[in-house]
């Protein structure tokens, strides 16, 4: 079928759907924080390896890293078919993430990473808590 894009189009589309490739997370990420009343972040925010909430004040950054992606240690799988490819190419998004937050805290941020997974209801209040406890850190020394 042939696509219903130009070719200039579909790539904006793309670019899209890759950088909402982590929505359904984020969502859930958003609803914890409103029920616990957390509040003065940001999406999309202009920042450096572009956190998925951005706390300004605080300057805090908080990225919702996917088990599959991201190599959780927990739920990591390895694909069976071109594994070798798909080795690189996980074990460069790990090496990224590690590089997008060390260049963070190099320029003053916190950052913190929270698992997709750690968004189930039995580990949400563990997951706010870390988010609570980093903004209070930030708030006590003024940042
Ligand atoms: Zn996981």
């Amino acid at each position: 079928m042939a696509d219903v894009f130009t070719r200039a189009q579909r790539s904006a589309v793309m670019a899209l759907i890759r950088s909402r490739g982590n929505r359904a997370t984020e969502l859930r990420l958003i609803a914890l924080m409103r029920e616990h009343g957390i509040s003065g972040w940001r999406r999309n925010a202009k920042v450096f390896g572009k956190p998925d909430f951005v706390f300004r004040a605080e300057k805090l950054a908080v990225f919702v890293d996917g088990c599959f992606w991201h190599g959780c240690p927990r739920h990591a799988t390895q694909p069976v078919n071109r594994a070798e490819w798909w080795a690189a190419k996980l074990a460069r998004n790990a090496q990224r993430d590690r590089a997008v937050t060390r260049s963070l805290r190099a320029l003053g941020w916190r950052v913190l990473r929270v698992w997709e997974c750690a968004l189930v209801r039995s580990r949400a209040a563990r997951t706010v808590g870390r988010i609570t406890r980093a903004l209070m850190a930030r708030r006590a020394v003024g940042n």
